[in-house]
Order: C-alpha cells, then structure tokens, then sequence
C-alpha cells in the first residue's frame, strides 16, 4: 500500500471495519481501495461488505431501536453534544481525512468540519425541543393529542462531495429522533464516515444505533435493506438518476423517503446589482468545493446592461484561482475527485464551445498526476448547450446574457432541477418578485451561499423530496400518532 508522508497519522486512525456491536471487516474479508484524487494512489482499504454485511446492521439497528426510542431527549442531546465536541477535538484529522479522500483543499476540509459539527450541535439543541401538540376538536367534543415517534431504523446513503457534512446532517436528526440507522458512505469516500460513527459510539450512543457499511456494490447492499420490512425509512443523497431507482425500491414497501439530489443553479445578475458584490458572491456560488457541489451555480445568467463589466471581471479572477495540492495551505482549487469527473468537464467545454461559446478565462493547472481542471469561464453559451441541462460539477462558468427580467426567469426556470437558485440585484421590489418566480427550493439573494444547519436544505422538481436542517429536518424521522379521547 503506498501512502503519502502528509496525512499518514490520520489515516493510521480510521476504524478496520464497519459499526455493529464493535467495529469488524466484512464477513468475506473482501476491501476495496480508497484513492487519493491528488496523487492518483491507493491511500487506505476498507471492507467491502456485501448483502450479508448489511443485513446484519440492519438486525443490529433493529435490535438497537427499541432500547434507542425509549431514551429521555435529554440523553440523546448529551451524546450529540459530545459528539460535536469530539468533532472539534479531531478537527484537523478529520480535515486532513476529508482533503486525501475527496481531493478538497485543506482549507475547505477544515470548514466542512466545522459545518458538520455545527449540524451535530444544532440537532443536540433541537433533540429536547417538543414536537407533540395538543388541542380541541373543532366540535368542542372530542380531545386531540399528537406524540412524535421516531420512525424506526433507517438507511442513510450519502455522496463523495461532502461526505461528512452530508452523514452528519442525516445521523444527528436520526439520532435525535430515536432512530437507529444504518449508513453507507459513497465507494470515493468511507474514510471520514468510519470515524465519524467511532466518534459517535465514543460518545456514549449504544451499538446498533449506527452502523457504517462500506462498499464497493451499493446496489448489493441497498436492495437487500430495502426490501426487509424492519427498514422503515431511506434518506438519499446523489444523483437524480439514482434517487429515481431508490424511490420505485421503496415504494413497493411505502417507506418513508427523503431524497436530495441534483441541481442547475441559475445565477442571475441584473443590471442593478452592485458588480462587486455580483463577482463575490459569483466566485462563492460557483467555486465552493471547487464546483462539485448540488447548489453550486450551473448556469449564470447576466442582464445585458452589466454582462460585459462582470463577466470581465469575473474572468480575471476566476483565471488567477491557484490551483495545486489541496493538503498546501495557499492553494485555492484542489483536483476533482477522480477522471470520470474530468472527462464530464471537458465533454461539456468542448461541446458548448463547438456549439458556439467563447472561452475568455482559464487558469493554469499543475503537470504530473492529479484529477486537475482548469477554473475556466465560458461566455455566449448558446441555448441547445449540454452544459445548461447537465451539472457540470466542476470550475466550470458558463455564461447567457439576457434582455428583460420575464427572460430571466423563464431561462432560470428551464430545467428539471429546482434545488437553489441565486438573486442578484439591488432593487429590493424586483428581488421579491424574482425570488417568488423561480421554482427552487432555496433562493440566495445577493448571496452565494444558501446552506445553514437552522435552514430547510432541499429541493423541488427533481430536485428532490423533503428538506435536512433547522426543524424540518427532525421532522423527516418522526411519525405523528394521534390520540383521540372525549374533552376533558
Ligand atoms: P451518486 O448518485 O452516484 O451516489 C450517491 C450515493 O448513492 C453513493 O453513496 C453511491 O454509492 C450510492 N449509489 C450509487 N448507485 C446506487 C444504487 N444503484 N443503489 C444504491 N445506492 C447507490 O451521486 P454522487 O456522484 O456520489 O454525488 C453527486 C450527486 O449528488 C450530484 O448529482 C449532486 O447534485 C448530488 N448531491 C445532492 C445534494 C443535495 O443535498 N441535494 C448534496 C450533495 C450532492
């Protein structure tokens, strides 16, 4: 196994084997290898665990699911609070983890700790907050009484691009809840994953309330999980394609589902928006995670008043993005997170510029190894472009200008995705008017940045089915029961 000096302490610290009652490789032995998308090594193996591997976390968040219902919210709350303070204790491995599974650069590594810690917080808060009301019927006659249950074990399956920030945002409300679960990272990256549930068993949570499955067969381990009646629930994040087949699988059970899946984000600026503020927030929009984000902005959609001022000044600073070895502190844009995402990248370039666009901005990438793009802007991107209709996951802008505000919205509005959407402009009355047009689940306005741990994250559309955060997201792993007596 080859492995890289920078790193090695934390990767030494990641549990052999997937969460039941201790921590066990899988029943045959089998692993898979983890790469590192800046070097293009094998950095780590994991246990590939298969139909019968899944089966027995799910007999032990069964087992575990009682036991964890009948727990006072209290109790739940302290093993989230010392979940979020051994999170910050092992900021740095974890960040280090994050930066060699997914190619992020350190900095950004570091703020996605923080951002799945402050999930594990805000849920620890949320977990004593009562749910249940009470009240009388509309005939005066009868008394009505609602308590939350949690829904029963879960199946969690989360994507490469924000791995532990996605299993945080779906384990703390389980978790708070009363649900036991069972996670199954993505293939890229179970590293973070493994020790985040260690964290989680440290921090006084029983055995059986999460177990983490790695695996290299999702669809092995999936379909045995969903097809087993003890399985109450299935929360999903990735791909539209994907969270299409995990609905039809759970629907032939009528299982609770929540899925968060792919977007288009359109950008729009108007011609009076503040051009600093349209380039800054344009930068975050598009730039968070290097691009590889479901609410990174897909398509940025310019007023012809400002199109040449901004996208001037949006080339040059997206052409002197440094980009390099994402565990060096300066560098800005690490690699994606393996070839078949650079393939896509180029695929969609090359098609928009065949089909007419012009690229005005590109900045240099390292030789050698590595999953490296080009931060890269691409202006005229004519209407029958792939890059409008697929994510392009990637530094990649591309750039339509357009006449009236009517053609903005209906321009933003052409796709089948409705995750995020992003306002920019500085008249407050055209802003209300454009946000309630736009079907999206979520609406930056004169910001690029929507996620919040107190905020309803999802989507409309294909975009997805319920929402994680704030309040909405606990209530995605309870059930309502109904108690009906005479008025007191
Ligand atoms: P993906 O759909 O390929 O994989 C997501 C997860 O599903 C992984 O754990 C994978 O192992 C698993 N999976 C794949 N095929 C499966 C199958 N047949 N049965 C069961 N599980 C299966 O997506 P990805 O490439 O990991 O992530 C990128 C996608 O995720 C993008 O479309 C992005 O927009 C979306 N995403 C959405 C959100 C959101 O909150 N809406 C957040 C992050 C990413």
């Amino acid at each position: 196994m080859t492995t890289i000096a920078w790193g090695t302490d934390a990767l030494q610290s990641v549990p052999a084997g997937f969460l039941t009652t201790d921590w066990r490789p899988a029943s045959t032995g089998a692993t898979f290898e983890v790469f590192d998308p800046a070097t293009e090594e094998p950095i780590a193996s994991v246990p590939d665990c298969g139909p019968a591997d899944a089966l027995a976390a799910l007999d032990a968040a069964a087992e575990a699911a009682p036991v964890w219902a009948r727990t006072t919210l209290r109790e739940r709350a302290d093993v989230l609070h010392r979940l979020y303070d051994a999170m910050l204790a092992d900021k740095e491995r974890l960040a280090q983890l994050l930066t060699l599974e997914v190619g992020k650069t350190i900095t950004e590594a570091r703020g996605e700790v923080l951002y799945a810690a402050d999930y594990v917080r805000w849920y620890a808060e949320e977990a004593v907050r009562p749910h249940g009301r009470s009240t009388v019927a509309p005939n005066g006659q009868h008394h009505i009484v609602t308590v939350a249950e949690p829904v029963g074990p879960c199946l969690l399956i989360t994507p490469w691009n924000v791995p532990l920030a996605m299993a945080a945002r779906k384990v703390a409300p389980a978790v708070a809840a009363g649900c036991t679960a069972v996670l199954k990272p993505a293939e890229l990256t179970p590293l973070t994953s493994l020790v985040f549930g260690e964290l989680l068993l440290r921090a006084g949570a029983p055995p059986g309330v999460l177990s983490v499955v790695t695996t290299s067969r999702p669809a092995e381990v999936s379909g045995p999980l969903l097809a087993d009646p003890r399985l109450r629930k299935v929360s999903f994040t990735g791909s539209t394609d994907v969270g299409r087949m995990l609905l039809e699988q759970s629907g032939r059970r009528v299982l609770r589902t929540s899925m968060e899946l792919g977007g288009n984000a359109p950008f729009l600026v108007f011609d009076d928006a503040d051009a600093e503020v349209a380039v800054r927030e344009a930068m975050i929009a598009k730039m968070r995670l290097g691009g590889q984000s479901c609410v990174a902005a897909n398509r940025f959609l310019v007023a012809d008043g400002i199109a040449d001022a901004f996208v001037g000044a949006f080339a040059e600073r997206m052409a002197a993005i440094v980009v390099g070895p994402p565990g060096h502190e300066d560098t800005e844009l690490g690699p994606l997170v393996d070839h078949r995402a650079v393939e896509k990248v180029h695929r969609l370039v090359d098609d928009a510029v065949a089909k007419g666009a012009v690229v005005v901005a590109q900045a240099p990438i390292p030789d050698g190894p590595g999953h490296y793009v080009a931060p890269t802007v691409i202006d005229h991107v004519p209407a029958d472009a792939d890059i409008l209709r697929e994510e392009v996951f990637g530094p990649v802008a591309a750039i339509r200008r357009f006449g009236t505000e009517a053609e903005a919205v209906a321009a933003g509005n052409d796709s089948e995705h409705g995750l995020a959407a992003y306002v920019i402009s500085r008249d407050a009355e055209r802003v209300r008017r454009v946000a309630a047009g736009l079907q999206s689940g979520m609406v930056g306005i004169n910001r690029g940045l929507v996620s919040d741990v107190a905020a309803p994250f999802g989507g409309v559309k294909q975009s997805g089915l319920g929402r994680e955060g704030g309040p909405e997201g606990l209530h995605e792993y309870l059930q309502f029961k109904y108690l009906s007596s005479p008025a007191f």
